[in-house]
């Protein structure tokens, strides 16, 4: 059995899977802000979800840039007290388990490119309450390139500051859902105007013409909330990316069919291949 958890700003998933590829059962639950409360909890339901016969390894993804060496989470913006801890070594102990801790949309990537295994480089970038991405060659996650952190390159050096990083004019701060509330006074999920669309993606498209030079990819995948807006945003967003980039041809550009599992499933994907199956 896989099994895999995802640590979210707002809920944390876990999902088994028998065969390594798809997704038999999952449960979900709040994220407890405080990070004491929030591994009890994991450990709780971990024992339950398998009737305490954990797997020998187990692979857990967090949103937050992470610490290989020490197997902590660098900084969770949407919750500060699990920053720090040594996540991975307190999870091995109660579970008794190995545990491969990695970074949410380098997972979520791992899934997209194993959808596209003729595409030696994929770049995978999510924009949701936040914005982040991962550069996955061959399949496995980039790191030459780790810790990830697209969604904080400054598009504006003259943008609003960004109390989640602590910087000015970030692709997150002007391209993100949470940023897109910002500038228009409506949520993402509420807004039907294509006008406001349109401008959001041409915002949303100077952040991807640079990922596309920095991390030259074969196609670039694109996930999270906001592409649920449907056409009136992907349209205009693939147009002006393709549009702003003139020094080579743009890459193939895609949407994430797999939606909100992605990252689940690539911890499922990360396992068997350490496993080799
Ligand atoms: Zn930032």
């Amino acid at each position: 059995m896989f099994l895999s958890v995802d640590i979210g700003g707002t809920n944390t998933r876990i999902a088994v899977s028998k065969n390594g590829r798809k997704i038999d059962k999952k449960v979900s639950f709040l994220t407890p802000k405080k990070y004491d409360d929030g591994i009890d909890l994991i450990e709780e339901k971990i024992e339950e979800l398998t009737n305490h016969h954990i797997p020998h390894s187990i692979a857990v993804g967090a949103a937050s840039p992470i610490d290989y060496e020490k197997g902590s989470l660098i900084k969770v913006p949407a919750l500060p007290s699990w920053s720090g801890h040594l996540l991975r070594k307190e999870l091995e102990l109660r579970l008794r388990t190995k545990v491969y801790l990695e970074n949410d949309a380098a997972l979520a990537g791992i899934a997209e490119a194993s959808k596209r295994k003729k595409s030696k480089i994929v770049a995978y970038i999510t924009l949701s309450t936040g914005i982040g991405g991962a550069r996955i060659v061959d399949g496995s996650v980039d790191y030459h390139a780790t810790p990830f952190e697209p969604g904080h390159m400054i598009i504006d050096p003259k943008g609003r500051f960004w109390p989640g990083c602590g910087q000015k004019g970030c692709f997150e701060s002007l391209g993100s859902g949470s940023a897109f509330e910002i500038t228009y006074g409506v949520k993402p999920e509420n807004c039907g105007d294509g006008r406001i669309w349109e401008e959001h993606a041409e915002t949303v498209s100077v952040g991807l013409v640079n990922v596309i030079t920095m991390w030259t990819p074969d196609v670039l995948v694109i996930g999270g909330s906001l592409i649920k807006a449907g056409e009136k945003f992907t349209k205009p967003l693939v147009k002006f990316t393709q549009k702003k980039l003139e020094i080579y041809k743009a890459p193939k550009i895609e949407f994430s069919k797999l939606g909100d599992d992605n990252g689940l499933l690539g911890g499922i994907i990360l396992l068997g291949n350490y496993l080799k199956i």
